[in-house]
């Protein structure tokens, strides 16, 4: 069986270019979920997915799943790519705050990618604190994340607030309807 030949034959199906060059940029990564047990099959019909994507085609709304990381990375599309880890890292967020119910703005779990996708998800709310624009909230977020020397008290508090009246929430309400 020849996985390449199959995933571009299954892709330029749901596709509106039917050449792959062309088909590979109509694709956005737009879910993940976590296989434990290793036992989906990738649309290429490559055995043993642990981490399984949607991806979904942003001309005609056609949805491809399960896809694995190594055949989105056939896309040859380094965006893509950089999506697919993004969302790994979000389910990655979510298992871990189900585990600790706590969350820290530490390199483990958070990413600059990942607090661009949550502020993009709309896990940043407008509140008095940042004068009704979330965008705020989060461009707070990522100067602190790259901070190298360490924060102040008053920082600190304002990150332990995001976390707990914006993120958290967020991520509980994820949690309580199924993940994305
Ligand atoms: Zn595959």
């Amino acid at each position: 069986m020849n996985y390449r030949e199959n995933l571009e034959r299954k892709v330029i199906s749901l596709s509106n270019n039917k050449e792959w060059d062309m088909a590979v940029a109509e694709w956005d990564v737009v879910g993940v979920e976590e296989d434990d047990s290793s036992s989906t099959t990738c649309t290429c019909g490559k055995h043993g997915l642990k981490y399984i994507f949607t991806i979904q085609n942003t001309e005609n709304g056609n949805f491809l799943s399960p896809i694995g990381s190594e055949c989105i990375n056939r896309f040859g599309r380094d965006d893509l790519r950089k999506d697919a880890t993004a969302y790994q890292q979000y389910l990655f967020l979510l298992n871990y705050y189900k585990k600790y119910k706590y969350l820290e703005l530490k390199s483990d779990v958070f990413s600059k990618k990942l607090l661009k996708m949550l502020f993009e998800k709309g896990a940043f709310k407008p509140t008095q604190y940042n004068k009704n624009n979330p965008r705020n909230d989060y461009e707070f977020l990522v100067s602190m994340f790259n901070k190298r020397s360490a924060i102040s008290d008053k920082q600190q508090k304002r990150v332990n607030a995001i976390m707990v009246t914006e993120i958290v929430p967020f991520i509980r309400k994820k949690l309580e309807v199924g993940q994305q």
